[in-house]
């Protein structure tokens, strides 16, 4: 049987960022990646923007050359899946029925897109968007389409539609909530992304449940509650992802939505540490809520809290979360968690599409969203890390530097 001294599964951002972390933190023992995708690791966000758009080939979404790998001894051991940890012989099972031996187990798995319940959900020409194949198997029938409905009203579906939007596809959004974004931003961000997308031609459904999808085998429409059938030659399903954690809790781990870790990204087995978008963790951020994040950041932080606590430089998971979201022109920056906050407050010129909203609860800044304004995201993570405590009437004011107001 191999062994590894630490053997990392899943081969996306959150094990890249382990491995690479470790090597340059100086680890001398063997590491290997396990991951159930074909290819070397790569960046995911290209996937509903850039890559979808055509305009980067595969090749520059990879996280590091194959030959960096080969390099730092990181054995890559791509296209298997893991289905079974035992946490007492420490190995890790592939659904071949191969055992890998470990050390240390980091599991990185992130999750799988979350799939409609309805009737007709496995019809041809549903996609979600999660790999690089799922990309490839949608960007394949574009060619072929001319009205795509995007189930989902948050990240991927709204950047999704803005790609299709531009390629001058008859883009639909359904979204069951009354306003996109709703889960991560407030009202005043989602009713300017929603006035973008219906410049730009989207038609946006809100407040809309999917009843099913129709067709003979390949879809073709997509009928709401209610009965009204919205035509579709493609459609794509953007609605959250499942984490991927089955072989942990099965084996034990304490979870249920992600597999919950302590402040060094622990869990509950021994050795057995969990980052990513799989690993739900008390975030300060969200006031010491138990919380999964969907972010490059927050894999990669603990990615690196789980590389120091290797080496034996402990340290634990206190980052302040970041995000970003590219659709047409505008540029989103998100720092801080917005959810719980009773007040949004806008700064700058929203007609201009430069703009922040800054995010209160009980006064202090939790969190800002910056369209077109990077000198606010900037200095806003201060203001977030700090919990300033700052007049509304101040934030308002866009002639004053963020930084000025700490
Ligand atoms: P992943 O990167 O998903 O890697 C997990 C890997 O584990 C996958 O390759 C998976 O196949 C593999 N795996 C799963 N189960 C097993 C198993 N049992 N055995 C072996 N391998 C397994 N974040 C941002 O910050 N900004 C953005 O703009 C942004 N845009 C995004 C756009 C899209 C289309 C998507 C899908 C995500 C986006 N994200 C963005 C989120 C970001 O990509 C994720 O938060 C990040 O990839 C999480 O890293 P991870 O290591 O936890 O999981």
């Amino acid at each position: 049987m191999s062994a590894y001294d630490v053997l990392i599964v899943g081969a996306g951002h959150g094990g890249a960022q382990a491995a690479i972390a470790l090597r340059q933190r100086g680890y001398a023992g063997s590491i290997a990646i396990v991951g159930e995708e074909p290819e070397l690791p790569y960046e995911r966000p290209p996937l509903s923007k850039d890559y979808l758009a055509g305009g980067k080939p595969f090749e520059r979404l990879l996280i590091r050359p194959a030959s960096f790998w080969a390099d730092r001894d990181v054995a890559m051991l791509t296209g298997r899946r893991i289905v079974a940890i035992d946490a007492e012989a420490r190995t890790a099972t592939d659904e071949g029925g191969t055992a890998i031996g470990y050390g240390t187990l980091i599991w990185a798995a992130g999750g799988a897109p979350r799939r409609l319940a309805c009737a007709g959900h496995d019809l041809a020409g549903v996609h979600a968007i999660r790999t690089r194949a799922d990309v490839d198997a949608l960007g394949g029938e574009l060619a072929g389409a001319r009205r795509v409905v995007v189930v989902g009203g948050g990240y991927i579906g709204l950047e999704a539609a803005a790609v299709l939007a531009k390629r001058g596809l008859a883009v639909t959004v359904i979204e069951a909530q009354d306003r996109v974004l709703a889960r991560v931003a407030g009202e005043p961000l989602s009713r300017f992304y929603e006035a973008e997308h219906r410049a730009h031609g989207v038609t946006l459904r809100l407040s809309a449940a999917v009843d099913c999808l129709i067709g003979e085998g390949r879809v073709d429409g997509v009928q709401l509650a209610g009965g009204e059938e919205v035509p579709a030659d493609l459609v794509i399903v953007g609605i959250g992802i499942v984490p991927a954690v089955e072989p942990l809790l099965a084996a034990g781990a304490e979870g249920g939505n992600g597999v919950r870790v302590d402040e060094a990204c622990r869990t509950t087995l021994p050795d057995v540490f969990a980052i990513g978008d799989c690993a739900a963790h008390a975030n300060r951020y969200a006031d010491g809520a138990v919380i999964r994040l969907e972010s490059v950041q927050n894999a990669n932080d603990m990615a690196n809290v789980v590389a120091r606590q290797l080496v034996g430089e402990p340290g634990d998971y206190d980052a302040v979360p970041w995000f970003w979201s590219n659709q047409y022109d505008l540029k989103l920056q998100t720092v801080g968690l917005s959810a719980g906050h009773d007040a949004a407050i806008v700064r700058g010129d929203v007609a201009a599409r430069s703009f922040s909203v800054v995010y209160l609860r009980g006064g202090r800044v939790i969190a800002l969203d910056c369209v077109n304004r990077v000198k606010d995201y900037v200095q806003g993570r201060k203001l977030v890390e700090a919990g300033a405590v700052i007049a509304p009437d101040r934030l308002t004011d866009a002639s004053v530097p963020l930084k000025e107001l700490i």
